[in-house]
């Protein structure tokens, strides 16, 4: 099929994780925007990236004394970006700030832009700071160098853009950018409104209410952020109070969800929205030569035991590191179950732990190994608590419960590929797709999921993995938490465990198939592919 010429595509995201120790990524959103620029450079597909050069990142998170997440933040320097010579400045709260553009390619990414605002002529360099760190006026600030100033940098370096992608809401003041650049051309509101439409796609992350972020309209004028808009032309767009998902929804084309079946969720969520764009679903995928090992790749065609001694390699180093951070010594033939995620209510961190009658004695003797590790918001109390609860498991079974402090990059593919297991159980279907999972079932790391996120699309049930329980949601949470413990329990007890120990054969042709399975479906390569089809090209 002949093919119309490859969009030039800008991609948007407050964060990107390209490389461990680069810190200007948070977690999941960040990592697979990091893993979207890679996939893009290695398909010589024509698109960068616009994102901010924090100066602190998000929060280095440590366990004080007591268990308890301490937060500090320590001030960054890059001696591998590239100065672009420019400087490009936006109005906030009516004062100029300049953003200076920093260009970064070195890790196999497409071009990614940085802007800067920790600059001796800015009365406000704070604005680049701390990733997430603040709300209120800070936030939209950080939303205004994103959105403005990225368009801005495009422009100056003269880069031509067909598709705008906004990655999350928080670019979406680049699409009042976008429209005021057409109204100072003479456009009228309506016609900006849609002609921009036609240049933006938007993914939408979070199938949590609170988690779509909103502002008071107040607070974005007073801020700057309406540019040549009114008050009730901002309205129009996003609500009073003015929410970045619905503002995002109506000023694309097309938009998407990350799973299929968030897809289903993000569609109920938003479908009193008027004149929002469709939300179709594309699956995330991930950069498969950074997360999986290649000897895990090359092993699948040979005999039982050379999949085994490389996964017991990985397994290895996990162990080792965990001794070297942790001074705890696991133990290589017993099962090694890992967790890690950001520390919410919703995920459930310490599900597995609910019943410690069952869990207890498996820990005591050490047949099951849990190594655990994930931060909490800085602001977050509750996620604090969450990462407390765990550093206490620790304590109280030191041989067999490890809480890997200040989860990054380098503790992810440690994980993913080192654990046995890979257990994952949000309150379904709270999780929107879950790249871990795909990281580790494509090192042979098999999944014991609840069927959220990307999971209903790869699982067969004790063949390339498990599911806990089914796709039934009881009516309120203290039930689902109490059908889901079971069901986990269940699950870990007479399948996981039995296998593990006594049916290596099975395990092996698991890990075989959980690998199989996945590595081209939840490969970013495919998904860049869908993105390409049924966003950038959709007429
Ligand atoms: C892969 C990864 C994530 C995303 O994982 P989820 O499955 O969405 O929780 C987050 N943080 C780090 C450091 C990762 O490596």
């Amino acid at each position: 099929m002949k093919r119309r010429k490859q969009p030039t595509v800008a991609y948007f995201c407050m964060e990107y994780g390209l490389k461990s120790d680069f810190h200007i990524y948070a977690g999941g959103l960040g990592i697979l925007a990091g893993d979207y620029l890679k996939g893009a450079k290695d398909n010589a597909y024509p698109l960068v990236g616009i994102g901010i050069k924090w100066k602190q990142g998000y929060t280095t998170q440590v366990l004080n004394d007591q268990g308890i997440p301490v937060d500090t933040y320590p001030i960054y320097h890059y001696d591998f970006l590239e100065d672009t010579g420019i400087t490009v400045e936006v109005m906030i709260r009516k004062r100029p700030v300049f953003c200076k553009v920093w260009k970064c390619n070195q890790f196999g990414n497409a071009d990614l832009y940085l802007l800067d605002t920790d600059l001796p002529e800015n009365e406000d360099p704070w604005i680049t700071g701390q990733l997430y760190g603040w709300f209120g006026e800070e936030r939209i600030a950080q939303e205004m160098v994103l959105g403005i100033g990225g368009v801005r940098a495009l422009r100056a370096l003269k880069i031509p853009v067909d598709i705008y992608h906004f990655n999350e809401g928080h670019a979406l003041l680049a699409g009042i950018e976008l429209m005021s650049e057409k109204m100072d051309r003479g456009l009228s509101y309506e016609a900006a409104w849609q002609t921009t439409k036609k240049e933006i796609v938007f993914t939408t992350h979070t199938p949590v209410v609170q988690g779509n972020e909103s502002h008071p309209l107040d607070r974005l004028m007073y801020m700057g952020a309406n540019l040549n808009l009114k008050r009730n032309q901002l309205q129009k767009l996003g609500g009073s109070p003015f929410n970045m998902t619905v503002g995002a929804l109506r000023l694309s084309k097309i938009s998407n969800a990350v799973a299929q079946l968030h897809g289903i969720t993000a569609n109920q969520m938003w479908k009193d929205i008027k004149d929002r764009s469709e939300i179709i679903a594309i699956t995330n995928g991930i950069h498969v030569p950074t997360w999986v090992d290649a000897k895990m790749l090359e092993a699948i065609d040979k005999s039982d035991s050379i999949i085994w001694k490389a996964h017991q390699q990985n397994k290895q180093k996990l162990i080792n590191f965990i001794e070297k951070r942790k001074g705890v010594k696991l133990d290589k033939n017993k099962l090694l179950i890992g967790f890690s995620r950001r520390a919410v209510p919703y995920k459930r961190s310490d599900l597995i732990f609910s019943n410690l009658r069952i869990i207890g004695p498996l820990l005591k003797s050490g047949k099951v190994q849990l190594v655990f590790s994930g931060k909490g918001h800085p602001l977050d109390d509750t996620g604090k608590l969450i990462v407390q609860k765990l550093a206490s498991m620790q304590k109280k079974y030191p041989n067999s419960v490890v809480f890997l402090e200040n989860y990054d990059m380098e503790i992810g593919a440690l994980l993913t590929r080192g654990a046995d297991v890979w257990l994952n159980n949000p309150r379904r279907p709270k999780e929107a797709s879950g790249t871990s999972g795909m990281k580790a079932s494509m090192n042979g790391v098999l999944n014991l999921s609840i069927l959220d996120g990307w999971w209903p699309e790869a699982c067969q049930d004790g063949i390339n993995g498990w599911q806990i329980g089914d796709e039934s949601v009881p009516p309120t949470e203290a039930e689902q938490d109490d059908q889901d413990r079971k069901a986990l329990y269940t699950v870990l007890l007479q399948k996981v465990i039995p296998t593990y120990y006594d049916d290596r054969k099975k395990w092996i042709e698991m890990m075989r198939s959980s690998i199989l399975t996945t590595r081209e479906e939840f490969s970013v390569d495919r998904m860049l592919d869908q993105y390409d089809h049924l966003m950038y090209r959709k007429n």
